[in-house]
């Protein structure tokens, strides 16, 4: 059961690069089948395998001889390792659907930030409707406390996008990340919202210093948050409720 999800995972990954790479170029993510991304050669089954495929080619395309970038494997293995969380922590019902169709979302968004600086309005609308439809059908969370992670998220972020321009005179957060946040809010409710934008602060804040420190970045340049939303929400969708609990018994009485 295990190894099926496992590989199960691998497919959906697979699939997610193709999203990655199609999304924000305006391209069909079902037609045509895939094609490398350097040379654009359709790229046949055996080529295609997850993870092993990248291995046996050693990074490279077959026709182009172009490096494959690492992100590929890399998405593949994500995908399919946060994937069997979700299965160990939700059980095999419909709960761990819900919380698998987060997880290639904020995959998929992060992974377009970071190369992009964008946050396709499409990917997220497809993730607002489907968390919907199963918060209705009662999976996941309810229905209300979806609409209130949707606010807070969205409002938190808008409310400090509006702060950044107004005291730094420049925008600090871009729309993408405001309508992330309001899709992570929608599935995983209020509480878990409010800890997963704490924790996107202090790793967005501690990966910037470092990247400044390293000299990767300078003062003032632009990193992409979508990531640090995504890290924070994934945190908080394994082990949100233990690390709430332990806050408010440490240091509220
Ligand atoms: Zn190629």
């Amino acid at each position: 059961m295990d190894l099926m999800i496992f590989l199960s995972g691998l497919l959906i990954g697979s699939f997610l690069n193709v999203c990655i790479y199609r999304i924000p170029r305006k391209e069909s993510v079902i037609r045509p089948g895939s094609r490398c991304p350097v040379c654009r050669t359709r790229l046949s089954p055996q080529e295609l395998v997850p993870v092993l495929s990248y291995i046996f080619l050693r990074g490279r395309c077959r026709y182009c001889n172009q490096p494959i970038p690492w992100r590929y494997p890399a998405v593949e293995l994500l995908t399919a390792l946060l994937i069997c969380m979700a299965y160990k922590h939700y059980g095999t019902g419909f709960a761990a659907i819900y919380y698998t169709l987060l997880i290639c979302i904020l995959i998929a968004a992060a992974a377009i930030d970071i190369e992009h600086m964008i946050i396709p309005d499409g990917l997220l609308l497809t993730g607002c409707s489907a968390a919907l439809l199963f918060n209705i059908f009662g999976v996941g969370i309810s229905f209300a406390d979806g609409m209130l992670g949707f606010i807070l998220g969205g409002g938190m972020l808008a409310l400090i996008a509006v702060a950044s321009f107004f005291i730094f005179d420049k925008e600090g957060l871009g729309g993408g990340d405001i309508k992330l946040a309001a899709t992570i809010g929608l599935y995983l409710g209020w509480r878990l919202t409010a800890l997963t934008l704490v924790l996107s602060v202090y790793a967005g804040g501690l990966t910037g210093l470092l990247l400044m420190i390293l000299k990767i970045k300078k003062r003032g340049e632009y990193i992409a948050y979508g990531p640090f939303l995504a890290v924070g929400s994934l945190i908080a969708m394994f082990y949100g409720e233990a690390i709430i609990n332990w806050y408010l018994s440490s240091f509220w009485y």
